[in-house]
């Protein structure tokens, strides 16, 4: 094969390491006679099918060419990756071997645990929970992990050194997630930073040119904030913004993409609209922020809106349409602020 991609790669890795997980966890229910154990290592088993699909679904993706690079280094990924993947391997092996229920259980943590010791593992599955329509996926990661823990403390003779093990899991699969978070999240407003949108905006903006259906884009930026920076304080202003970050989450659907674009400058994207909503999407949002204002202090936003279709040139075409927004933000502010404009000056 010609150098492939390494973000393929990582995809690969991610669902070869889950494959092997499937395999071995299918084959500890086959042998398993005690009931009860034999539907946990069932469960477990289907839950990393349901992975293998996720991953297949990436993998598609990427192929397509419509994943961004998630990754700063993803060279150095794939090699942490591949290293873990021998491992896997390598223990499988080992498992499929032995026929001892305490030797399997010991070989689960270690899996979890060489799948979880890099933290590109976690990285894609928040980024799967961005992109798709599995809103759940880290929730329920949360859960395979506790079903080991717990299953192992029914089953198992339960050593300190297992104890350990699954403590670790669990506490490497939880720094992951919140590293995952954080790397995407704006941690003053808890909407995406600007990297996490654009990382994301890519694969929905290729989807909704698929559809066939428009998108809208949004620029709402908050007048005046100088001002009330300067007359209430920057912790009022800090507080505003987390505000304003909520009510563009309230407003908008779980699919829809929200970021901080700078300072005090929102975005918004919306794949897949009906037509002609995205101004009445953007004046319910002006509307609201308006009915916030407290202490005699208004608080309200200009916003800039974009809406159509997206031709071939997908993600040209989307970045014509945050221009578009971004110029009609302008407008809007120049015209006395307080207001949407969708058209041209
Ligand atoms: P306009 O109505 O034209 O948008 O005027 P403006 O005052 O809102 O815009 P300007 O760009 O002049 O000022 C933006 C201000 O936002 C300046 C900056 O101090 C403030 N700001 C940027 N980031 C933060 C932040 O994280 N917290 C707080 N409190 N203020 C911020
Ligand atoms: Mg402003
Ligand atoms: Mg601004």
């Amino acid at each position: 094969m010609l150098s492939e991609d390494p973000l393929h790669q990582i995809i690969r890795i991610c669902l070869a390491i889950d494959q092997r997980a499937d395999m071995v966890y299918a084959r500890f229910a086959e042998t398993e006679e005690d009931p009860g154990l034999k539907r946990f290592w069932q469960e477990m088993s289907e839950e990393e099918k349901k992975h293998v699909e996720l991953w297949r679904r990436l993998l598609d993706m990427a192929r397509d060419q419509i994943l961004p690079q998630v990754f700063d280094h993803p060279e150095s990924v794939v090699a942490a990756l591949e290293v873990t993947h021998d491992k896997v391997n390598e223990m499988a092996k080992d498992c499929l071997a032995s026929r001892d229920r305490s030797c399997a259980f010991l070989l689960a943590y270690r899996m979890e645990f060489y799948m979880m010791r890099h933290p590109a593992f976690a990285m894609l599955l928040h980024y799967i929970q961005t992109v798709t329509e599995e809103k759940n996926i880290e929730d329920e990661y949360d859960r395979h992990i506790d079903a080991f823990v717990e299953a192992f403390g029914k089953y198992g003779e339960v050593t300190p050194e297992l104890e350990l093990l699954g403590e670790t899991v669990r506490y490497l699969w939880q720094e992951n997630r919140m590293l995952a978070r954080q790397s995407t999240t704006d941690a003053l407003t808890g909407v995406l930073n600007r990297r996490g949108f654009f990382n994301a905006m890519k694969p929905l903006a290729h989807l909704a040119h698929r559809e066939g259906a428009p998108v809208g884009v949004l620029m709402v930026d908050i007048d005046d904030f100088k001002q009330i920076n300067d007359t209430l304080g920057h912790q009022k202003g800090d507080e505003m913004l987390r505000m304003l970050g909520s009510i563009l989450r309230d407003r908008t659907r779980v699919s829809d993409l929200v970021g901080r674009y700078g300072g005090e400058e929102f975005i918004v994207f919306l794949p897949l609209i009906a037509k002609d909503s995205a101004y009445r999407i953007a004046e319910g949002i002006r509307e609201r922020v308006e009915s916030e204002t407290k202490d005699n202090t208004p608080i309200t936003v200009s916003i800039g809106v974009a809406e159509g279709m997206l031709e071939d040139n997908v993600d040209q075409d989307a970045f014509e349409h945050i221009k578009k927004a971004d110029a009609r933000l302008y407008e809007a502010k120049r015209c006395g602020k307080n207001i949407v404009v969708m058209e041209e000056a």
